[in-house]
């Protein structure tokens, strides 16, 4: 008779299997006492509520890591970021490069700052730079713009959605016409219409100019969203701003073949030699390698199939002032490595959801611009180039981390580096 994994049932015991009823009730039971210390209630970034806020918490030692002097001096600066601020957590930035990229937008070689606090990320992203630069640099594509809101509304039946729907279809110059009162920037490029049921979803896509357009194509789609409640011809029993159709902040399947921010392609061909002198191993290895995480990957439900594209996307997004939690999407792609014609390697990536921008959100505060300053990458008419350098730093990440597998150094290089 098989054996049953009892780990399961022991782990359980061992958190609750001691406790008895009346235990369990006074730990997970509400607790309606009123709270020792209350925060002050504005939100907002002023010296005072700050320095309440801080009374409050009364912990010297933190305050004086959390608002130092420079954070004190600049914190007008985060006025617009952050609600109950005090202040700042400080981050190491590292640099990888010289990554070398030939791309549509991005061209030249760039010295890409990563924040993290996990050893050896700076280093694989470092060796996987020099060893594309090394081979010429990485050909870049952007293919494809554009951010959704999708707002949802329910009709008794589909009857009432079919008519809510013909109308609908008869508004999309005075939808754009709203849409885009509401910004200088955004133009609304694309609407579609999905029916599920008596349910109705729209998806409004946009082009955000240079921010990553997350507000802007909420408060643009809302201005529409507002006009449509006031003039539809058959009211719905129920209609929201966003029905979870725009792979905000999700790994969805739908952004794996079309786009949510920018879809970018990146590619390399690295000759066997430079493939053996950095990262130790070959192209053959690598190449099986990789077929077979491909499988592993597809038998885990991956969607799509990468590495750790997130380790380079949160290093590289906290760096520069992107939305972190925007990984969730951006980290959806494809990387392929195979042997070339001549013996090589031939390696790609695709990510269609790069959520980035160079203006807006966190893009100008004081060192996050610092960061893309480095790469002369801050402001206006630099987003394209950013979300190239986005997927060539992937590319550099995906390469030295196949290497690290294949040579048996992944676990070496934390060992070295982390302990
Ligand atoms: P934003 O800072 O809200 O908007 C960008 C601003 O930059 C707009 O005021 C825009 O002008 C202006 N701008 C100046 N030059 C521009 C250019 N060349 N291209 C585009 N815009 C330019 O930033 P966002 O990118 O829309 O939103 C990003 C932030 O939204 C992030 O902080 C993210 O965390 C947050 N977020 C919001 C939601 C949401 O649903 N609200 C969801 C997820 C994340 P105009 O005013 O004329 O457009």
């Amino acid at each position: 008779m098989p054996k049953l994994n009892l780990h399961r049932r022991d782990y359980m015991t061992s958190l609750v299997g001691n406790l008895s009823t009346e235990e369990l009730k006074q730990r997970l039971g509400s607790d309606h006492s009123a709270p020792q210390h209350k925060q002050p209630r504005t939100p907002y970034l002023t010296p005072k509520a700050v320095e309440k806020r801080w009374q409050v918490l009364n912990n010297a030692d933190a305050q004086a890591q959390l608002l130092d002097s420079v954070t004190y001096e600049q914190m007008e600066h985060y006025q617009k970021n952050i609600e109950n601020f005090i202040g700042t957590v400080k981050l190491p930035v590292g640099v990888a490069g010289p990554l070398r990229v030939n791309g549509l937008f991005a061209k030249g070689d760039y010295h890409v700052p990563l924040a993290t606090t996990e050893a050896a990320l700076v280093a694989s992203y470092n060796r996987g730079s020099q060893l594309i630069t090394q081979a010429g640099g990485t050909s870049v594509m952007l293919l494809n713009e554009g951010v959704t809101r999708t707002p949802c509304f329910a009709f008794f039946d589909l009857a009432q959605a079919g008519q809510f729907v013909a109308w609908v279809v008869t508004q999309y110059d005075e939808f754009r016409r709203i849409a885009e009162s509401t910004t200088r920037y955004g133009k609304l490029t694309d609407i579609s219409v999905n029916i599920e049921g008596n349910h109705v979803y729209l998806v409004f896509e946009y082009l955000t100019g240079d921010a990553s357009g997350q507000n802007m194509v909420t408060i643009s789609t809302n201005a529409v969203f507002e006009y449509i409640l006031h003039h539809t011809p058959i009211e719905p029993e129920s209609a929201f701003l966003d029905g979870n159709l725009s792979g905000d902040k999700k790994a969805t399947a739908q952004t794996l073949r079309s786009v949510r921010g920018k879809k970018v392609t990146a590619e390399v061909h690295i000759t066997k030699e430079l493939v053996e002198k950095y990262l130790h191993t070959t192209p053959q290895r690598m190449a099986d390698f990789t077929r077979m995480t491909t499988v592993g990957g597809t038998l885990s439900g991956s969607i799509g199939i990468n590495a750790h594209y997130a380790n380079a996307l949160a290093a590289f997004y906290i760096a520069c002032g992107q939305d972190a939690a925007c990984v969730a999407e951006s980290s959806v792609g494809i990387t392929r490595i195979e042997v070339n014609k001549a013996g090589g390697l031939y390696a790609s990536v695709t990510l269609p959801n790069l959520m980035v921008g160079t203006v807006g959100g966190g893009t100008s505060l004081p060192s996050q611009r610092a960061s893309l300053d480095i790469m002369g990458l801050a402001g206006s008419g630099k987003s394209q180039a950013l979300a190239e350098v986005c997927a060539a730093l992937c590319l550099a990440g995906e390469l030295s981390i196949v290497g690290a597998f294949c040579a048996g150094h992944f676990s070496r290089a934390h060992h070295k580096l982390a302990r």
